[in-house]
């Protein structure tokens, strides 16, 4: 048994056509650079792509098997350089019943063994999603039925970013997953936290107490790939494996969650669409205190703290810990030629942010920046917390 790194949440901006994946994702964002990414810059061995459902993808997907460089596993999963193991995943969007009578949409990121499942996969999901080619598009169908489909080929159901305020189970359709699941709830094994949650924030909620968290990048730059990941032990990087990890299943697990302080995440807090201000009140409000509007968009803390069932945070005995990591593009002073300059010289971000001494950083970057990294790594920066699509800040 060993120890690996995952990102189980990658997009892809474009096809290496040139086609359109996800609109607002980055251009070289494609199939193969994600894999060379991983396996030259990031030091992650298993990455989940989650845009493989577009039928211009699966063309990607064949010629890049045709290359030499990569092969399908016996046990699922792409190998490529025999370093990187890339799970062929699709994020789906469910049509749910949402809070106060409106609608609700939530994202579940789905999983399959080999290229034929999903490519199964991908033939079902039109005949429930107008424009499969594109990234994430809403499906007329609920997660409890989803969960059905995605089991026909093989694969697995994971519930994305789940507090996040828009699409997500508990953002904006449900106070217990319980409740979307129903029956089918032992099925779910595993939920995404998203950047605005931690394992902190999840565990005062009674129902997640047996699933495992996982933590993940939602990339949609390839810088951006292993902002939030998980160490895994397992036997070998496979499908099988990764799910077995996730499963809890024969020495398998998730050992550890690398993730952002959740401040830092675009929805932390409640944020005022009006005034624009986030909204840092003890107890979640629905009315702007500024400017009394009730246009605010929720934040992940503010709804959590409203449907809680635990009075204190308490997590059950097998909990990996949870470890913040400020990514270097987060660091006031810390820009792109510098970044360039640290990566060239230790080989991946997750090197400078968790192995290296200070001194090593200084001797390439100078003190002062070295200082703030430090202060990063070390948790002692102050954070402005996020909200309403805005990051938070470093102060
Ligand atoms: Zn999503
Ligand atoms: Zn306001």
């Amino acid at each position: 048994m060993y120890e690996i790194f995952a990102d189980l949440h990658v997009h892809i901006g474009r096809s290496e056509s040139g086609k359109p994946i996800k609109i607002t994702a980055a251009r070289s964002l494609n199939f193969a650079n994600i894999a060379k990414e991983c396996e030259s810059r990031k030091g992650i061995q298993v990455v989940g792509i989650i845009d493989c459902a577009s039928p211009y993808v699966i063309q990607d997907i064949e010629n890049f098997l045709k290359n030499g460089e990569a092969y399908e596993l016996e046990d699922g999963g792409i190998i490529y350089k025999d370093k990187v193991c890339i799970l062929l995943g699709s994020e789906v969007e469910t049509s749910e019943k949402g809070r106060n009578g409106k609608c609700g949409s939530a994202h579940n990121v789905c999983f399959f063994p080999y290229l034929k499942d999903i490519k199964e996969f991908s033939k079902e999901m039109s005949k429930h999603i107008k424009n499969i080619t594109l990234s994430t598009q809403r499906s007329d169908i609920s997660g409890y039925e989803l969960i059905d489909i995605v089991e026909k080929y093989n694969g697995i159901l994971i519930p994305a970013h789940v507090f996040t305020p828009h699409k997500s189970y508990y953002g904006n359709c449900t106070d217990r997953l319980q409740e979307i699941f129903k029956e089918k709830y032992n099925k779910i094994f595993a939920i995404e936290l998203g950047l605005s949650s931690d394992t902190n924030l999840a565990d005062t909620i009674s129902e997640l107490e047996n699933k495992t968290f996982v933590t993940n990048s939602d990339a949609h730059s390839l810088p951006k790939i292993a902002r939030e990941y998980n160490k895994m032990q397992v036997e070998n990087i496979s499908f099988k494996e990764v799910v077995k990890a996730l499963k809890n299943e024969e020495g398998r697990k998730v050992v550890a969650n690398y993730g952002l302080d959740p401040k830092l995440g675009k929805y932390h807090r409640t944020y005022c669409d009006n005034c624009q201000k986030t909204i840092e009140t003890k107890q979640p409000v629905q009315i702007c205190p500024y400017c009394q509007s009730d246009k605010v968009t929720f934040g992940v803390f503010d709804r959590i703290e409203l449907i809680k069932d635990k009075p204190e945070s308490k997590s059950p005995k097998n909990r990996p810990q949870y470890i913040y990591q400020v990514p270097l593009g987060f660091i006031p002073g810390v820009g792109g030629k510098t970044i360039e300059k640290l990566i060239d010289t230790f080989d991946t971000e997750m090197n400078i942010l968790h192995k290296l001494s200070k001194d090593d950083i200084e001797a390439i970057v100078g003190e002062k920046i070295a200082n703030k990294i430090e202060e990063a790594r070390t948790g002692k920066s102050r954070v402005h917390a996020g909200g309403g699509g805005v990051y938070g800040k470093i102060e």
